[in-house]
């Protein structure tokens, strides 16, 4: 087992997730790749060196990362879900043109409002859509 492999196995003992090869890989993807994927997309790619996978072993360990908080979802869009392994706070940019989401730096700071001082918050999305700079200049 190489170095990044064991690491993988560790993050997933600390959560008490057994570390099944199938949620290694899984968690490899979604480490490696950082390109939010869906449930979709990464089924396609693992099932060719895993053919037994499933898409619904796929997304039960999404969603079991996601309540052990090993990854978060991102629906910028109503009929995609996708999955981040960056967990921490960040804002998402998706380009209405090639799809692809960026991840940017927000100040949590300035998440904050007064008016919500009394509620209990559980989750912060800040969401952008537009061009990205590669789409915008091939469109001049
Ligand atoms: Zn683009
Ligand atoms: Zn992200």
């Amino acid at each position: 087992m190489n170095q990044k492999i064991k690491d993988l196995v560790e993050i997933l003992k600390e959560k008490n997730i057994k570390p099944s090869y199938q949620r290694i890989k899984i968690l490899e993807y979604l480490v490696l790749k950082k390109n939010h994927p869906t449930v979709d997309e990464i089924f396609k790619d693992l099932v060719k060196e895993m053919p037994t996978l499933s898409r619904a072993t796929v997304y039960n360990t999404l969603d079991l990362f996601k309540r052990s908080e090993l990854a978060r979802v991102v629906t910028i869009e109503d009929n995609e879900t996708r999955y981040d392994a960056e967990v921490s706070v960040h804002g998402h940019f998706k380009c209405e043109n090639c799809g692809t989401i960026f991840d940017f730096p927000v100040d949590e700071k300035a998440l904050y409002s007064d008016a919500l001082k009394d509620f209990m918050i559980t989750e912060k999305n800040v969401y952008f859509k537009g061009i990205c700079p590669k789409c915008h200049n091939t469109n001049k």
